[in-house]
């Protein structure tokens, strides 16, 4: 198959669809890669590893799209690459097409098979490839949090780990899922105290016997929650109720109250956020403060280490793009029910009944 790898064109996206590794591994079957020139330079994937891979350097986006059967990106795709799409083409990237009408209408008329990374599902209902990012900003919470709890950031200048003879600093993790999790593994890392939250007493347990006495696993109750984030230097947002807004579990009477100078990363802050007082951030600004409390609420936040998100993202998108590429899009989509589930798009119709219910539109 003749497979398609543009550069990204949305704004401070420097991440891309395939890494010279899974090129490598493409090319090792026979396929033909086009890789736009410099798609992966600004994390240091130049043009020599992907032609080293075995790919072809297209010097534009439009040779990439004229070439290409399967086309593999990160990001939705834009106006000017939507305006390149054609029927026979099959497109595999990230979507969100619920809140975005114009892409949906585009994508309907341009006749082309869109198979949408974030509702693929595996045998557990699971999204596999939306974990990787969860870990990814699940890890990067910490981190951001022990930034801004410096006193230069606004925080109250307190060191997570503590030192000998000085308490550490106490994390509280709300929502004990991808994010809570992978937060939780850094949290313990640097010798926080850390508790964490959540309303599902089996992800508890799991969480338990992981950490052990490391962590202290506590019920989510409206009491509980205040009663752990006034105490806290640094509290983490990782909650979901999938398909809906994140609950509001932190009020702005809490934020008022809690300790001068402590931090809330909100990172379902693209779920609108579970604090009254969160609201999307960029990097470019990714802090503000309500009540002396430092708010982090980056609504993209696997895009500031995009390395490292590019490498997760293959390792959980390279094995569908094989079997689209092996198989075709056709027999690839037969064959598995959890690639069919990513499948938004089709010979001009949405396919996907949530996309369709948020348009009122038919599928
Ligand atoms: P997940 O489904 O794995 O985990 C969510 C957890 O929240 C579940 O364990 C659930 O039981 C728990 N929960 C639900 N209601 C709760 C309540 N009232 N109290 C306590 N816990 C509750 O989801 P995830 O993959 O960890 O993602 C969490 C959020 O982070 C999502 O909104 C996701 O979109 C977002 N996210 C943001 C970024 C970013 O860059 N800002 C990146 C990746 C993910």
């Amino acid at each position: 198959m003749r497979i398609g790898v543009p550069k990204e064109i949305k704004n401070h996206e420097y991440r891309v669809g395939l890494t010279p590794q899974s090129v490598a591994e493409l090319t090792r079957l026979g396929h033909d890669v086009w890789v736009e020139t410099r798609a992966g330079a600004a994390i240091g994937f130049d043009d020599e590893d992907y032609r080293a891979a075995g790919a072809k350097v297209a010097s534009s986006a439009g040779e990439v799209f004229e070439q290409a059967q399967l086309i593999v990106k990160v990001k939705e795709p834009l106006t000017q690459e939507r305006a390149r799409l054609r029927p026979e083409q099959t497109l595999f990237t990230y979507l969100h097409l619920a809140p975005d009408r114009p892409q949906t209408e585009e994508l309907i008329a341009c006749g082309a098979t869109c198979i949408a990374y974030e509702t693929v599902t595996d045998s557990h209902g699971r999204l596999p490839l939306l974990a990787p990012m969860s870990e990814v900003a699940g890890r990067m919470s910490i981190q951001a949090g022990a930034s801004c709890l410096e006193k230069a950031r606004g925080g109250r200048g307190v060191l997570l780990g503590g030192v000998p003879g000085v308490a550490p600093g106490k994390i509280v993790v709300l929502g004990g899922g991808v994010v809570g999790t992978h937060a939780l593994a850094m949290a313990v890392g640097l010798g926080a105290d850390v508790s964490v939250l959540d309303k599902n007493v089996d992800a508890l347990r799991r969480l338990d016997a992981l950490y052990g006495n490391r962590i202290t696993t506590l019920y989510s109750t409206h009491a509980t929650v205040r009663e752990q984030v006034l105490a806290a230097d640094l509290v983490i947002g990782g909650v979901l109720i999938p398909g809906a807004a994140a609950p509001k579990l932190v009020s702005a009477e809490m934020v008022a109250r809690m300790q001068e100078g402590a931090v809330l990363v909100d990172v379902a802050i693209d779920q609108g956020g579970c604090a009254e007082t969160s609201r999307a951030t960029t990097h470019a600004e990714p802090t503000y403060v309500v009540d002396g409390v430092v708010h982090y609420c980056v609504a993209n936040m696997p895009g500031a280490v995009a390395r490292t998100s590019t490498l997760a993202l293959n390792n959980a998108t390279l094995p569908f793009v094989i079997a689209l590429a092996q198989k075709g899009t056709r027999r690839a989509l037969e064959d598995d029910l959890h690639l069919r589930h990513g499948l938004n798009v089709a010979k001009g119709r949405l396919t996907n009944g949530s996309v369709a219910a948020a348009h009122h539109m038919e599928y």
